[in-house]
């Protein structure tokens, strides 16, 4: 594989943006070697600067549940763009996206746009002290919620920690405030409940964590969240940014029919552009500005371009069997991979759309702790032999592979196919 160009372009990138890129994993230094830098994408396939072409399982980290330039988002966006892409007023087009989420989604009944995941989630956690009037919260090892400051943080040793920064320039007196507990293990939130009584303000999980591996959470723990959240008064978050419209349309609040407090959306709600929501009952919601006294602002929140883009893509994840359609694509996916790694190096983990490569020997993996460090070694090897082999997933073994729409029976075939040549490789 010739890439020549992208090198060239890393080399200039590298001048301009610290690492040579505007957010660290797309520099490639989990798998090594130099990114490539993507000039076009269709459907499933996406082409870089010196024209290789790839079938794309990153899909911008999980946005394109529709693929790459899908007609009906670019004709939305085109009308929407001709007459303006801001106004910094309100615009139908923020009601309609609102109406097309909470008319199918009985968990939240009042929504607040914002142009991140990040963004988010940190409104969520405000709205949720703000509410509770508590400063504490918990969060799980190996769940990421963005780079809100008070959630950089990692456990300590020991069940229930106040965590370590995981970032230089997080004060210590905001990682005072975040309790780390490792996923799947109730003894650790109750001991956390014990210690800190009437003192945490939320809990904040991703239901189906996703950016550090694939953690599948048994529908049992998720419940006794809520529960233990019930009792203590304090607020359950879902931060469903990447589950959200992925998993179902409504997410998996909607798959477990969990009621959380809060949930947070990112990622495909925006249809490739930057839009991020959060939402919770009407009650809740009444304590944002102007309503309430928990600020909160944007100037380009509920951007027109970005909202038009939304509706047109929800609009086409609500048609029948659109969720069905993908967890089929993607068991088939996962089977024709299970048949051909005979020397059983890794294991393919999939939900929904959602498929996750650990080279592990366990039957599951269900917290942070249980993914093994040094199995990302092989991960590399496969992750540049699927390149030569026309396939693309997100450079490192802690991320996820999304099926979209647009990938075809035969994209799979031939995915398969590339899959069984890079595994000679790695044995
Ligand atoms: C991606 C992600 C975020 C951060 O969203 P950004 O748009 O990257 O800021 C937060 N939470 C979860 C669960 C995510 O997957």
């Amino acid at each position: 594989m010739v890439n020549t160009q992208s090198k060239l372009l890393f080399e200039k990138a590298k001048n301009y943006f610290p690492g040579g890129v505007n957010s660290p994993v797309r520099a490639f230094r989990s798998v090594g070697g130099s990114p490539l830098f993507i000039e076009k994408g269709k459907g499933s396939h996406i082409w870089d600067a010196d024209g290789n072409e790839f079938i794309d399982y990153c899909c911008s980290w999980g946005p394109l549940i529709l693929g790459h330039a899908n007609d009906k988002i670019i004709n939305a966006v085109d009308i929407t763009m001709r007459k303006g892409t801001s106004f910094g007023a309100p615009t139908k087009l923020e009601n309609q996206l609102a109406e097309l989420i909470l008319s199918f989604n009985k968990y939240i009944q009042k929504i607040r746009f914002v142009s991140s995941g990040t963004e988010a989630v940190m409104s969520a956690i405000r709205l949720a002290r703000g509410y509770t009037k508590r400063d504490k919260i918990l969060k799980f090892e190996g769940c990421y919620h963005g780079h809100v400051d008070s959630l950089l943080v990692k456990a300590g040793s020991g069940l229930v920690t106040f965590g370590n920064s995981s970032s230089a320039g997080v004060p210590n007196s905001f990682v005072n405030e975040t309790i780390v507990v490792p996923l799947n293990n109730k003894e650790a939130v109750i001991q956390a409940f014990n210690k800190f009584k009437n003192e945490i303000a939320c809990i904040i999980i991703e239901p189906l964590p996703a950016n550090n591996g694939l953690l599948i959470q048994g529908k049992e723990f998720l419940e006794f969240l809520r529960e233990i959240c019930s009792t203590n008064k304090t607020l359950l978050i879902f931060d469903e940014v990447i589950s959200g419209f992925r998993y179902s349309f409504c997410g998996v609040a909607g798959m477990y029919n969990i009621q959380p407090d809060i949930i947070t959306y990112g990622k495909i709600i925006g249809g490739g552009f930057p839009v991020g929501a959060y939402g919770s009952s009407k009650e809740i919601m009444s304590f944002i500005s102007p309503e309430g006294d928990v600020y909160q602002a944007g100037t380009l929140s509920g951007n027109p371009v970005a909202m038009s883009a939304g509706i047109a893509q929800l609009t086409e994840c609500l048609k029948p069997n659109f969720y069905l359609d993908l967890e089929t694509k993607t068991k088939y996916l996962v089977d024709g991979i299970n048949k051909i790694n005979s020397f059983n190096l890794f294991k393919i983990f999939s939900l929904g759309s959602i498929f996750w490569i650990a080279f592990t020997k366990h039957e599951t993996v269900k917290a942070a702790e249980e993914i093994d460090a040094n199995s990302m070694s092989y991960f590399k090897i496969l992750y540049h032999a699927l390149l030569e082999n026309g396939v693309y997933l997100g450079p490192s073994g802690y991320e996820v592979g999304f099926m979209s729409e647009a990938h075809s029976y035969e994209d799979i075939d031939n995915t398969i196919i590339a899959f069984e040549k890079s595994l000679k490789k790695l044995v």
